[in-house]
C-alpha cells in the first residue's frame, strides 16, 4: 500500500480502532455530554470524570483524531468531551492543526466517495441481473438466485444510505453519526 493510499483509508482504520476499543461502550454515554441547562459545577465534575476515563482508554488517540477530522468541539460552548479533551480543547487543537486535518478530511471525502462509486456500480449491476438467468437449476434454483440477488441489492442499498447519512451529518444536515 502506497503512503496516498494509506492515508485515503485512515479514516476507516480509525473508527473499526475506537468501535474495538472504546472504554466509553461500557460507560453511560450521557457522561460525555452536558446536559442542556447543566450548571457548570456540575458539569464541571462529570467533565472531569470522563477526561480520567479517556486518558485510560486504549483507543484514545484514534478517538481524539476522529474528533479532530469530524470538527467536534466548539470554542464558545463547554458541553463535550471526546478523545480524553474537552469541547473547547478540541476546537483550540482544530484550529492549530487546521492544514494537517483539511487535507486528512479532503483524503477521508477521496475515499467515500471512490466507495460511494463502486457500491452504485454494483448496485446497478445487480439490479440489472436476470436472477433467472442460469436455467440448468430448474424452478427452486431460480428462487435462490432471486433471494440472493435481493439481499444483496438491500445490502448495498444500506451501505450507501449510511455513507451518504455520514456525510450529510458532516456537513451539518443531519444529526451525528
Ligand atoms: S477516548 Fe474517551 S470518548 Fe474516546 S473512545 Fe475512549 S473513552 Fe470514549
Amino acid at each position: 500500500m502506497t503512503s496516498t493510499q494509506a492515508r485515503h483509508t485512515r479514516r476507516a482504520v480509525l473508527q473499526s480502532t475506537i468501535d474495538a476499543g472504546a472504554r466509553c461502550a461500557t460507560s453511560d454515554p450521557d457522561l460525555w455530554f452536558r446536559t442542556d441547562g447543566e450548571p457548570q459545577i456540575t458539569w464541571q465534575a462529570r467533565r472531569g470524570e470522563a477526561i480520567r476515563v479517556c486518558n485510560g482508554c486504549p483507543v484514545r488517540a484514534a478517538c481524539e483524531e476522529l474528533a479532530l477530522r469530524n470538527g467536534d468541539g466548539n470554542h464558545r460552548v463547554d458541553d463535550m468531551v471526546r478523545g480524553g479533551l474537552s469541547g473547547t480543547q478540541l476546537a483550540a487543537a482544530h484550529a492549530a492543526q487546521a492544514e494537517r486535518l483539511a487535507a486528512a478530511v479532503d483524503a477521508d471525502r477521496d475515499t467515500e466517495g471512490r466507495l460511494l462509486d463502486d457500491l452504485s456500480i454494483e448496485l446497478r449491476t445487480q439490479a440489472g441481473l436476470n436472477p433467472d438467468g442460469r436455467r440448468n437449476g430448474g424452478r427452486l434454483h431460480q428462487d435462490a438466485n432471486r433471494t440472493e440477488q435481493n439481499l444483496r441489492i438491500r445490502a448495498l442499498a444500506a451501505s450507501i444510505r449510511q455513507i451518504r447519512t455520514a456525510r450529510r451529518a458532516r456537513t451539518g444536515w443531519g444529526v451525528a453519526a
